[in-house]
């Protein structure tokens, strides 16, 4: 999950992070009295979740409330690289005498920890990296190792942070690290990390971060709550929150046909398979969401899952693509059957079995004789099957 820029400051703030005084609005009325509780000048910045909102006209400064109120009422219809505005945030605006950037983040290919920083921030790491490639420094943290203060010193000094900046910038780095580890993230990025203050004076100076991006590890939800506090009701769809609650693996798309599979891949494929479908019949089908039943595919899992996928009243059929392993494709169609009669389910169902037990798990379908449940031999098929299904669905509703 990606947090707004609000959200991430409240969680550098948390580890001690300087950040300006801030106050997130959602609508226009309020920035008045925001921009009145911060003090002038402040900067009005569209909360999306996407990058360089300041070259699309997404970071403003006004000088004073009235200059406050346009700026959000500009910026608060836009939407931003394809992202809607969710509201704005009305920070305290300083007075930037240099920019950096830092980031830490989980890295893939070294199974361990990528500090990537350059004393040249302000535009987007990639542009800067293109731009001026030998000024990004990138270090790691060893996924056992304890990064303490002194490495900090030693990273903070590497990265080409001017000397009177090292030892906050240290300091920094390891409160980022806590965040970055305390809230099992995949990503704490702050750019710019500012140093601001007045020129002249010399103990005005000092380094905060201006816009933080922090992206939180899906799989760890369990153990924050479920990141409840993090929820705008804006970015909620009301299906994937029920299925979150049923502890189901689903992304609500925007199709017609309900697919439900075991396996991310096998789930995927069948979704490229109802599009490609959808395309060469010339419908526009669609699939409606993604679902991985995981490997517990028994009868409950199934109700859950087809209950899930047939709330959304889009949708007119639904494709069951299984390959058993350990349970067995005999004991998925039980499920099946079972969730049909519990649910009272009407709408063509189009199953694909594969793998163990499937013969005896299409026979158990055949033989229970309802005249909604199709079968087919390979995923093309039934894909095809369930899209044109739809398609019809769709024309005799007409
Ligand atoms: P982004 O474009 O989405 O990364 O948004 P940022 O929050 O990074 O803002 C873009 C730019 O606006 C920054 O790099 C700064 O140059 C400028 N900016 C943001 N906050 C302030 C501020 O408090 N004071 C001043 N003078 N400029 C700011
Ligand atoms: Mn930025």
């Amino acid at each position: 999950m990606d947090l707004y820029e609000y959200q991430a400051r409240e969680l550098l703030e948390e580890q001690g992070i300087d950040t300006p005084r801030a106050l997130f609005v959602e609508d226009e009325g309020q920035v008045a009295q925001a921009a009145e509780t911060i003090g002038m000048p402040v900067v009005v910045k569209a909360q999306v979740k996407i990058g360089h909102r300041g070259q699309a006209g997404g970071v403003r400064i006004a000088q004073d409330r009235n200059a406050a109120v346009t700026a959000a009422a500009d910026i608060l219809p836009m939407t931003i690289h394809g992202h809607r505005v969710n509201g704005v945030l009305v920070a305290e605006a300083r007075n930037i005498l240099h920019e950096y950037y830092v980031s830490i983040s989980v890295d893939r290919a070294s199974r361990d920890f990528d500090v990537l920083a350059t004393a040249s921030g302000g535009t987007e790491v990639e542009e800067i990296a293109r731009e001026h490639p030998e000024s990004v420094k990138r270090l790691h943290i060893g996924a056992l190792e304890d990064f303490d203060l002194e490495a900090a010193t030693r990273m903070a000094r590497s990265i080409g942070f001017y000397h009177a900046d090292v030892d906050q910038a240290a300091q920094i780095l390891l409160r980022m690290w806590r965040c970055f580890k305390e809230n099992d993230a995949t990503l704490v990025e702050i750019n710019p990390l500012a140093k601001v203050g007045d020129p002249d004076d010399e103990g005005s100076k000092s380094l905060c971060a201006l816009d933080a991006k922090i992206s939180l590890d899906d799989n760890a939800a369990y153990r924050h709550d479920g990141w409840k506090r993090f929820a705008t009701a804006r970015d909620a769809d009301p299906y994937e929150v029920k299925a979150r609650e049923l502890g189901l693996h689903y992304v609500h798309l925007n199709g017609q046909v309900g697919v439900i599979g075991n396996g991310a891949g096998l789930v995927m494929s069948s979704l490229d398979a109802v599009s490609f479908a959808g395309q060469d019949q010339g419908t526009g089908i669609q699939p409606a969401n993604f679902l991985d039943i995981g490997g517990g595919a028994d009868a409950e899992a199934m109700c859950r899952s087809l209950e899930i996928v047939l709330s959304d009243p889009q949708v007119a059929s639904v494709f069951i693509n299984v390959y058993g392993g350990i349970t067995s494709c005999e004991q998925v169609a039980l499920g099946i059957l079972e969730a049909m009669d519990e649910l009272g389910i009407d709408k063509p169902i189009v199953v694909r079995f594969d793998g163990n037990a499937a013969p005896e798990g299409l026979r158990i379908l055949e033989e229970a004789h309802r005249s909604n449940i199709h079968m087919a031999r390979t995923m093309e098929q039934a894909a095809a099957q369930a899209a044109r299904l739809a398609a019809q669905d769709k024309e005799s509703s007409k």
